[in-house]
């Protein structure tokens, strides 16, 4: 039986070269392995894959160095919409939400929604009100608001608007906005995949979208096949980057369809994807899996992506850049 293992990202893109120093490096991959570290002391007490991926989705989301619930990216209209899905291997059941500016953690809505309804995908007013009626916690506007994000959309709208003040920026904030990949280039989404101790995948996808995008836009990571997908049969996966690309491509279906019907492994079928079709339609990116024998594969197209994998009873290993 191969060990429990949880892979974990937290966006891919270009990297900042002028950015690279050993300190803002540190921060982040100190934010990944603390995660992950919360993840395996939470698999090696025999929690699924299931409350692992949500555990680890949810702290990304707390952390404001990544684009998903507090530090996700503003829209056209200087409002946050985030959208999330998750995924349960063994029984195939899927819940998502898309759209929603109040829910502090979108991946714990996506799970209220796969295990309280009869539904998959709910957006905006509906999915907050689902969500807030089983207790999911909602939040004013302001607490997803974060300076590196709110610079960046102000950069990306070419407005010269006024300027918060970066003294009051807390220290994560302010190290995020020399983040070493570019936060202007950069695909934000977070994710984990999970194998737990009972050979059940897991995997789940939040993200605040794209910088910039219009009102109203949903992205790959709520929708199943696209931004997440996770089967027994195959393999778990989460998804980062143009976002139109992975929906058009089905990309994480279509990988699955790889190990199914051509036999092809997770790390021939993945890197298929991303490196070969991928492109053909215009995207940039990369994905997390794994499958039931423990494998694991992180390809990404971009400069970088920020990643992590930890098996129980062994240290954590992160990642940044590609090569490493
Ligand atoms: N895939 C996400 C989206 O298109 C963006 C990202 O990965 O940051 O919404």
């Amino acid at each position: 039986m191969p060990a429990a293992t949880l892979v974990i990202h937290g966006g891919a893109g270009t990297l900042l070269r002028s950015a690279m120093t050993s300190e803002i490096e540190h921060l982040y991959t100190e934010a990944l392995h603390s995660i992950l570290k919360q993840g395996a002391t939470l698999l090696s007490g025999g929690a699924s894959a299931l409350d692992a991926v949500t555990l680890a989705v949810s702290l990304l989301e707390d952390c404001p160095l990544f684009n998903a619930g507090k530090g996700s990216v503003y829209t056209r209209a200087g409002t946050h919409e985030m959208d999330a899905a998750i995924m349960d291997g063994e029984s195939l059941r899927a819940g998502a939400i898309a759209g929603v500016s109040h829910l502090r953690n979108p991946i714990q809505a996506a799970r209220l929604v796969m295990q309280h309804s009869e539904h998959v995908l709910l957006c905006g007013a509906g999915a907050e009100s689902f969500a807030a009626s089983h207790g999911a916690q909602l939040e004013a506007p302001q607490y997803f608001h974060t300076e590196t994000r709110y610079q960046q959309w102000q950069r990306a709208t070419q407005q010269s608007g006024t300027h918060l003040d970066h003294d009051t920026a807390n220290l994560l904030e302010k190290h995020a906005s020399d983040a070493p990949i570019d936060p202007d280039k950069k695909f934000g989404t977070v994710g984990a995949v999970a194998l737990d101790s009972a050979g059940n995948l897991a995997a789940a996808t939040s993200t605040g979208g794209m910088s910039n995008k219009l009102p109203g836009r949903i992205g790959d990571s709520p929708i199943i096949g696209a931004g997440c997908y996770a089967d027994n049969r195959t393999a778990a996966m989460s998804a980062t980057g143009t976002g139109e690309a992975f929906m058009r491509s089905l990309a994480l279906y279509d990988i699955a369809a790889q190990m199914r019907y051509l036999q092809r492994s997770l790390a021939e079928a993945s890197a298929h994807c991303i490196m070969d079709i991928l492109p053909r339609y215009g995207g940039r990116g990369g994905i997390i899996g794994i499958d039931r024998a423990g494998n694991i594969a992180l390809p990404f197209n971009t400069e970088g992506m920020y990643r992590g994998v930890v098996r129980i009873h062994e240290s954590p290993v992160v990642a940044i850049y590609a090569n490493q």
